[in-house]
Parts: C-alpha cells; structure tokens; sequence
C-alpha cells in the first residue's frame, strides 16, 4: 500500500488514529521485551514501538529479527510518546506508533555501509541507491526538484512558454568537446548530443515564441572538476525584443524566489564591469562575501624604488597590487600565508602590517622614506597591508586574498550575487587565435566592421553567486550580416559558416525580432545554496572524475553486431 500519509506531519494530531505506514527501518533498539525502531521514508522518520507483550509468538519472534535497512509495513495507533523520549529534533518527535501488526515487505543482506555513514565516494557511486536513502543526498534530490517545480511555475506566471528542443541535434560552440551519436541511417555522419539549446532557442525566437524557458539536459565532453559533469541540467530562457536588463530582471526573479524558498539571507545583486572586477578581484568571478578590501595597483608608489624585487617588476612594466585586512594576523600566521602563497605558485607574497602610523614588515629596511609614508596612507585603519607584484599580480592578489579569508574565516554569512556586464567579446585562446569570450552569438557593443575586434565588448552578463559563475547570458546578434562578420573573425570563410549555420543565417533572415536570453546550472544552483563541495552531491547519478558511472559500469564496449550495423570500425 503507498504511503498517503506525509510522514513529518505525524504528530500529536495523530494521536489516536490508526495509519498504516511503510518505509525502512532505520535503526533498531531492542530493550528486551519492547523493541523501537524508527522507520524512515522519502516524507520523514517516525519511531514504531513493538511491544512483544500479548502478542503471539510470530510476532515477538518476527520483531525481533528486524535489521536496519529493511523494507516493512507498520499498522497502529500513534501515542504521545512518555516526556522523558520527546526527541524535539524531528518533527514527530512528540508520538509515536505502536505497533499491532506488520509485514517484512524485504530484507537486506550484507550492505556495504549504511546511509549515512561516512565512506569513500567511490562506495558511494557503486552502491548509489544505499547513499540515495541517506538524509543529506534526499534533501539534496528534494530541493532540486523543488526549484524545478518554482521554476515552471515562475516562467508560466510570466507568459513562457517550456518547449522541448532537440537531444540529437548538430554541434553547437558552447566551447567544449561534443558527445556524439552514430547516425546509422547516414553511415559516417554523426548527431551531436547538444551543449545547449542555444541556436534552438534562437531559432524559437525567429519562429515568433516571444517566451522560451525549458528545464533541459545539456552534454559537454570536458574534463571533469567539482562543479562540472558531462551531463547537467540547465535553466534555460531566451525572450524576444529584450534588452540586457530585461532579461536580468527576469532571472534574478526567479533566484530571488530561490532564495525566498529555502529562507537563505542574500543581498540584491550587484553589478561590476568585467574589466572592474578584474582590477577590484583579480578574477571575473568575484566572492563579494570576503572581508579584506578589494585589490589596489600601487605601482605608482614604487616608480623609482631601490626594492630590488620591486624594481625589477616595475622595469618590466609589472604592475604591484595591494589589499588590506583590519585583522591582526600573528607573525606565525602571516609566515603561514607566506608558505601557503608560495605553495599555491606564487611568485611571492609581502606583508606590511599598519600599527598607528608606523610599519612593520621583512621589508621596511629596503624601503625608502616616502614609499613608506605613501604606503601608510593607503588604508586609514589599523591592520595588515598585502602586497604582490609581477605580471599576473591582480590575478595572484586576488587568489591569496580568497585564500586568506577561507583560512581565517574572513566572510560574511549569506549570499551575494554579482552581475558581471561589458566582459570582451573576444580574446586570445592559449594558441593566440580569437575565439569569442562567450559564444559566436553574442551581440557586440561597438563597430564591428571597423574596430580591432579584441576591443570590441559584449551585451553579455555572467551571475556570480558567493565567487561561483551559477549562469550567463547575453543579448545575441540578430543581424546576419553582424553575425557573418563574427564568423570571419574567428576565422571562418563563407562556406564553413554556411556549412556549419546557414539554418540560422536564414532564420536571422527571415524576420527575427532583437532578442537575448540566459541559461543557469540547476545543479551547480542547488551546491551553492546548501554549500556542497561539488554538483555530484546533487545528481542522483552523477559520472566520476573520469566520466564514468560506478553503478552501471557505463561506458563500456558494445556487440560487434551494434557497431557493423553503424558502419564503425574501433581503432584503439
Ligand atoms: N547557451 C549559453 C550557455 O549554455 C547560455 C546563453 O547564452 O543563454 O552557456
């Protein structure tokens, strides 16, 4: 029989009433002639008391072979529980069941752990549907399905529309490597499991849906790290005749609602150019909780300073970067940081601590009176001042000034998110070849046919929760001739752009409205909220490191016959 009955609503208004009520048997404790077990399903835990006095012998005998883990039916009246077995840390904490009869429904033989014992993750993987019962992996699961179900209703309220796009599609440049699926019907040609609705949703767009959002899977081959996995779920919007603010106000809608849901306090987001962040942080993914002032180029101060290691930074054109900590780090502490920044290879890092007007560091003695005096200036307060220098000085400060504040607790509590806006629309990929910051869709600001293309921004805006990218989106290019150009840029001619875009050349023909979107990762959404080191913790299966799934032993060879009837030849 299904449970009817929301388990975490048990309590004392039950008392009285008979329910039937099944799950599993969480933990047992047998106190000799009354055994309590506590029963465990998807809505809550309640404690079940078997008492073996009156019964007949099946039942003692039954009862009494209960073993964690396995699947029974209760039947029995719930009671207050006596004052001194009141658990006020579950919600039926107050009554109890007792019961008058039941049936093992199954046992469970040799586990390799229980729910919520603390294993190895790799047990976890292969033994998954043990570490899906535990209380932390159900919250997990529940708030994911949660926030799916706000997200329908939220865009539903405002007039989208969900509307399915396809899982075997053609490649789309979201920068990753494409998973792909033989077509057997087209020997040799393939399907490319998509990184995103993107061009999709553009062409929803040019088909006259004002509103588009879908919940959808989205597949990047790329190699795996804590937050990312081959296969997510992503948040996904596109609106016509939006502008960038349009659409920002539509998404942080929804993750004010997010927010409001699971009661986390946050702030309203921010807004900082991309090239601000930089200067300010050191990175485009700024963590606006940390307590240590933003990053401060001070190479002026130091223009003809006799500092050698200084000096040599500043000949070459490198900058020297400071921030600053009210905190009155010990010297065993800053010899610490110094030790963590060099093991995190940096090129170095200096300390000057501020005490009234006074400095102390390892350094002062090679500064010269007015380095020092400027240098004291800086900060009005009292504490210690961190300096970097060298070409990725920003880059470094701000890795050490992150660091600083995990190892010392230098946060604030909540959430504060960030819009990122004006980021580039194109650098320098590692091979010195243009590639689009974004995506090839992304509208410019500027003049493309005339400008140097890397000066060119973009109408982009990254959200940036608590230091992580939770999503990004753009206003897109509904030109084609804008669009071509971009192509060219990054190095297409005609016949490859036509080859790989000419459906959405024709679509952006065809009488596109001005339109821009925003796609967000549910689960790298639901990590940040509940703190998880990694989006694993939110997939009921996720893949390893190295992309492999321990439950199933997926990927693994298949038949000689599949791959003929595909027309592949496997050369390993
Ligand atoms: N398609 C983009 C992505 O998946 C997001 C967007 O521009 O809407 O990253």
């Amino acid at each position: 029989m299904i449970n009817r009955i929301f388990t975490d609503t048990i309590d004392r208004k039950f008392v009285g009433k008979e329910i039937t009520i099944s799950g599993w048997v969480d933990t047992v404790r047998d106190h000799g002639g009354v055994i309590f077990i506590d029963l465990r399903n998807m809505t809550g835990k309640l404690q079940c008391v078997f008492d073996v006095a009156g019964k007949d012998k099946e039942f003692k005998k039954l009862s009494e072979s209960i073993r964690p883990e396995w699947v029974v039916e209760v039947k029995g009246v719930i009671r207050e529980r006596p004052p001194e077995s009141v658990n006020p840390k579950i919600p039926t904490g107050e009554v109890e069941l007792l019961v008058g009869e039941f049936k093992i429904l199954n046992r469970a033989k040799n586990l390799p752990f229980y729910p919520d014992d603390s294993v190895s993750e790799e047990l976890r993987l292969k033994y998954r549907f043990l570490d899906l019962r535990s209380q932390k992996m159900r919250r997990n699961l529940l708030a994911v399905s949660r926030i799916m179900k706000i997200t329908r209703d939220y865009f539903d309220e405002l007039g989208f529309v969900e509307v399915p796009t396809p899982m075997l599609t053609k490649s789309t440049p979201e920068g990753a490597r494409d998973y792909i699926v033989p077509a057997r019907l087209k020997p040799g040609c393939f399907f490319a499991l998509p990184q995103s609705p993107q061009l999709f949703k553009q062409i929803l767009m040019a088909s006259g849906i004002e509103k588009y959002y879908q919940i959808v899977r989205c597949f990047r081959d790329e190699d795996t790290r804590g937050d990312r996995q081959p296969e997510f779920n992503q948040i996904d919007l596109e609106m016509a005749f939006a502008e960038k603010e349009d659409v920002m106000d539509v998404v942080w809608g929804l993750v004010e609602k997010v927010f409001n849901e699971f009661a986390v306090k946050f702030e309203r987001p921010a807004i900082l150019d991309f090239e601000d962040a930089i200067k300010m942080y050191g990175t485009d993914k700024p963590d606006l909780r940390i307590k240590i002032s933003p990053l401060k180029d001070i190479s002026e101060i130091f223009k003809n300073t006799g500092f050698e290691i200084f000096k040599k930074q500043i000949t070459q054109g490198n900058p020297v970067v400071c921030f600053f900590s009210n905190k009155n780090f010990s010297r065993s502490e800053l010899d610490e940081l110094v030790k963590v920044a060099k093991e995190e290879g940096l090129s170095g890092l200096l300390w000057i601590k501020k005490e009234g007007d006074s400095l102390k560091s390892p350094a002062t003695k090679f500064l010269r009176e007015e380095e020092i005096k400027a240098l004291s200036k800086i900060y009005e307060a009292e504490g210690t001042i961190f300096v970097v220098a060298g070409k990725s000085a920003f880059f470094e400060a701000g890795l050490v000034r992150e660091k600083i504040s995990q190892m010392h607790g230098l946060r604030e509590e909540g959430f504060y998110p960030l819009w990122i806006v004006n980021a580039p629309l194109f650098e320098l990929d590692k091979d010195g070849k243009i590639t689009s910051v974004h995506h090839p869709f992304t509208a410019p600001v500027g003049d493309i046919f005339n400008q140097d293309p890397l000066t060119l921004k973009s109408l982009a805006y990254d959200l940036v929760i608590n230091g992580v990218e939770i999503g990004g989106g753009s206003i897109r290019i509904h030109s084609s001739d804008i669009q071509k150009k971009v192509f060219e840029i990054l190095g297409m001619d005609e016949k490859q752009y036509s080859e790989k875009f000419s459906f959405l050349l024709r679509a952006l023909e065809s009488g596109c409205p001005p339109h821009g979107g925003f796609a967000f990762g549910l689960e790298r959404f639901v990590a940040i909220l509940f703190n998880l080191p990694s989006i694993r913790e939110v997939i009921a299966f996720p893949k390893t490191q190295n992309v492999q799934c321990l439950l199933t032993d997926a990927p693994s060879p298949v038949s000689e016959k599949q791959l003929k009837e595909l027309s592949i030849k496997v050369d390993i």
